[in-house]
């Protein structure tokens, strides 16, 4: 997991040769629109700039990523050499977008899934809507209803997207346990409206 390096619409030969130093591969990089898509890299490069908030590979040589703020980045990886990257926010967690990309890592192969969460807004952090909050227990459950360090209403992204996991049978998650709006080795938009973005990129060998 790297962070620091990519920017949402920087592409100068310095962040390239950086984004090298990390897996000398093409990084099949998505156009994300917080929706469910998931797409299917089949070769380096593959599927970059496509609309979607997913990648899978079961290819050598391949790399997925996704950028984040203060959505949340999930890697999944399998025994079987099937790896993925999501990007998923409230709507994406609402709309299905991690099961959908734990289903199409199943399709390529992937029996033994685990998941690794990136950092990410927590909840002490994230006050939310009560509707939109409703309508996210209403998908994942009211463990995902949670409280600001203020006391108000707050919206638990980590335990949202360990609901939707588990929903799709991946039980195994590790989680680094970082909110990027009280840290500050990571960008946030919402605590400091920072435009750099955290790069989550997953590969196979
Ligand atoms: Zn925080």
């Amino acid at each position: 997991m790297g962070h620091g390096g990519a920017y949402v619409h920087e592409v100068s030969p310095a962040v390239d040769a950086r984004r090298r130093t990390i897996v000398d591969v093409p990084w099949t990089w998505l156009r994300q629109v917080h929706g469910d898509d998931v797409v299917t890299v089949r070769s380096p490069g593959d599927g970059a700039g496509t609309k979607a908030d997913a990648a899978v590979t079961d290819r050598a040589g391949c790399a997925v990523a996704v950028l984040t703020a203060d959505c949340a980045p999930i890697a999944l990886l399998s025994r079987e050499g099937v790896v993925g990257a999501v990007h998923a926010g409230w709507r994406g967690l609402v709309g299905g977008v991690v099961e959908r990309a734990v289903e199409r890592a199943r399709q390529l192969g992937a029996h033994q899934l685990r998941a690794a969460l990136g950092p990410c807004i927590h909840p002490e952090c994230y006050e939310f809507g009560a509707a939109d909050l409703d309508t996210v227990a209403a998908r994942l459950g009211d463990g995902v209803r949670g409280i600001t360090a203020r006391g108000t209403r707050a919206l638990d992204v980590p335990a949202a997207v360990r609901a939707a996991l588990h929903a799709a049978g991946v039980t195994d998650v590790d989680d680094v346990n970082v909110c990027t709006a009280c840290s500050d080795d990571y960008f946030s938009w919402r605590a400091r409206a920072e435009q750099g973005r955290q790069a989550l990129v997953v590969w196979r060998d």
